[in-house]
C-alpha cells in the first residue's frame, strides 16, 4: 500500500478525540483494512488527499455530488446565500423553491423539509403510525433507513459491514413491531400481511435498494407492494433518500411508479436534493402529510429545518440536474460497468455486476441475480478488500465495503474514465489471487 503519511497523522489525532476516528462507522476502512484517507478537497470527479495524491472519485459522499464536487454554479449559489446570513429559523425563500422544485419532479404532494435522511425515514414512520392509528411497519432485511431505532433490525449499509445484527441501545420493545421480511420475495409480503394486514401502519422500502450492493426490485416487485398496502388500509413508504434525483430527474419512481400509474404514499429524500449540505425531506399524499404539526397533531420539528444554505444547494444542483445530465451519468455508469466486467473476466474472478439506473455495485464470486440479503451476503467480500486497495494504490477511490453501491457524476468524464481502465488489470489480478 502506498504510504499515506498526512492521513495516518491525521486518523492518530482522530483515534484520540472521537470513537473510531471517525462521524460516521464505514469511513473507517474497517471492512477493507488500512488507514482511511482524509480527503482535502474535491474538483468534479477527482479528490485529493491531505498528501496530495488525486483519486477519481466513485462514491460521491454517499450519493450526493450528482454534479460532482465543487460545481461553480453551485458554489456561487452558496456563497450568495451565505453572504445573507446563514440561518433564521425562520420560513426563507430558497426553501420554498426547494420544496416546490421537489413536488414538480416527484409524486409528492406537499414536502417537510429536514436535515438528514434518518431523520426523514424516521418522521416518515411517525407520519404513518399517526395516520393509521397502527404500530406494526412492515421492512426489508438489508435496507438501510438511517439509524432510526425501529429500522436497525437486519439494516444494511454500515450494520452489514460490521456485522451487527441490530445494535445493542435498541430496547426489544422498540423493534418488536418490526417485521423484517426478505427482499422481491412476495410469498413473504402476502404472508405477513395475512397474518398482521390489520395492525400494519406502513411498509417501507428502499426505491432500489443501494445498500446491501445493488439489488433492483423485480419488475412489478414495488407495484405489487402499493397495491397490497392500499388493500390493507397500511401506508406505502417508498425510501428514495439513494435514489431520489440520482437514477432518474424523479428517482426510482420515474423507472416504475410513473410508468405504470402507481405512487407511493409517502416518499422519503435525501442525498442529491442537498448538494452536498444536510437537507433532506419526506413527503406524499396531502390528507396523510396534512396530520403534521401545526396543521395536525403528529409532531415533527427541526432548528435548522429548510435551512437557507443547505435549500440553495440543494435547488441549485436540482437545476443543473438537466435529462442531458441524466443522459451522461447512465452512459458512464453502463461503460464504467462493462469495464469493470471485462477486467474481471479477463482475470477469470467469478462475478456479477448489478444496477439499478446508475447505481451500480459488484458481487464477488457469485453468478447467479442476487435477488435479497441472503443472497448477497454469500458474496467472496474478502476478493474486494484485495480490489479495493489495488484502485485505492492507483488513484481511483471506492466505497469500502463490498456491500455499498458505487456513484458516478455527471462530471465523470473520459480522463477519470481512463484512470480507471489503466487501474483495473492489476487490481482485477489483486481480487483473483485473494
Ligand atoms: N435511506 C437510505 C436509502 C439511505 O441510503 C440512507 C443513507 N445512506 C439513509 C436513509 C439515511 O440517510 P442519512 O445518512 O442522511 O441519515
Amino acid at each position: 500500500m502506498t504510504p499515506t503519511p498526512a492521513s495516518q497523522k491525521l486518523f492518530d489525532r482522530a483515534l484520540a478525540v472521537s470513537p473510531g476516528g471517525v462521524n460516521s462507522p464505514v469511513r473507517a476502512f474497517r471492512a477493507v483494512g488500512g488507514t482511511p484517507i482524509f480527503m482535502k478537497s474535491g474538483s468534479g470527479a477527482w479528490l485529493t488527499d491531505v498528501d496530495g495524491k488525486t483519486y477519481v472519485d466513485l462514491v460521491g459522499s454517499w450519493g450526493p455530488m450528482l454534479l460532482g464536487h465543487a460545481h461553480p454554479e453551485v458554489l456561487a449559489a452558496v456563497d450568495s446565500a451565505v453572504a445573507l446570513g446563514t440561518s433564521f429559523g425562520t420560513p426563507s425563500e430558497p426553501e420554498v423553491l426547494l420544496a416546490e422544485e421537489i413536488v414538480a419532479r416527484t409524486s409528492v404532494d406537499s414536502v417537510r423539509l429536514v436535515s438528514s435522511g434518518t431523520e426523514a425515514t424516521m418522521s416518515a414512520i411517525r407520519l404513518a403510525r399517526g395516520f393509521t392509528g397502527r404500530d406494526k411497519i412492515v421492512k426489508f432485511a438489508g435496507c438501510y433507513h438511517g439509524h432510526v431505532d425501529a429500522l436497525l433490525a437486519e439494516a444494511g449499509s454500515g450494520v452489514v459491514t460490521l456485522g451487527i445484527p441490530g445494535t445493542p441501545g435498541v430496547p426489544a420493545h422498540v423493534t418488536a413491531d418490526t417485521i423484517v421480511l426478505p427482499f422481491n420475495d412476495r410469498a413473504a409480503v402476502e404472508a405477513a400481511f395475512a397474518e398482521y394486514g390489520a395492525e400494519i401502519a406502513c411498509l417501507i422500502t428502499e426505491a432500489a435498494p443501494g445498500n446491501m450492493g445493488v439489488v433492483p426490485p423485480a419488475p412489478g416487485f414495488n407495484a405489487f407492494l402499493s397495491e397490497i398496502c392500499t388493500a390493507n388500509g397500511a401506508l406505502f413508504i417508498s425510501d428514495e433518500v439513494m435514489t431520489g434525483f440520482r437514477v432518474t430527474s424523479a428517482g426510482h419512481w420515474g423507472v416504475d411508479g410513473k410508468v405504470e400509474g402507481w405512487s407511493p404514499d409517502l416518499v422519503t429524500f435525501g442525498k442529491v436534493m442537498g448538494g452536498g449540505f444536510p437537507a433532506a425531506a419526506f413527503g406524499g399524499r396531502a390528507d396523510v402529510m396534512n396530520l403534521l404539526a401545526p396543521v395536525g397533531p403528529v409532531y415533527q420539528a427541526g432548528t435548522l429545518s429548510g435551512n437557507p444554505i443547505a435549500t440553495t444547494a440543494g435547488l441549485a444542483t436540482l437545476k443543473l440536474a438537466t435529462p442531458d445530465s441524466y443522459g451522461r451519468l447512465d452512459a458512464t455508469s453502463a461503460e464504467l460497468q462493462r469495464l469493470v466486467g471485462e477486467a474481471l473476466t479477463a482475470e477469470g474472478v467469478e462475478h456479477i455486476v448489478q444496477n439499478a439506473g446508475n447505481m451500480f455495485s459488484v458481487f464477488w464470486g457469485v453468478t447467479d441475480r442476487v435477488a435479497n440479503f441472503a443472497d448477497a451476503q454469500e458474496q467472496e467480500a474478502w476478493r474486494y478488500k484485495a480490489f479495493f486497495h489495488a484502485m485505492l494504490d492507483a488513484g481511483v477511490y471506492l466505497p469500502p465495503s463490498a456491500f455499498e453501491c458505487w456513484f458516478v457524476s455527471a462530471a465523470h468524464d473520459a480522463e477519470a474514465l481512463s484512470r480507471i481502465a489503466e487501474a483495473l488489470p492489476s487490481a482485477a489480478r489483486a481480487a483473483a489471487r485473494a
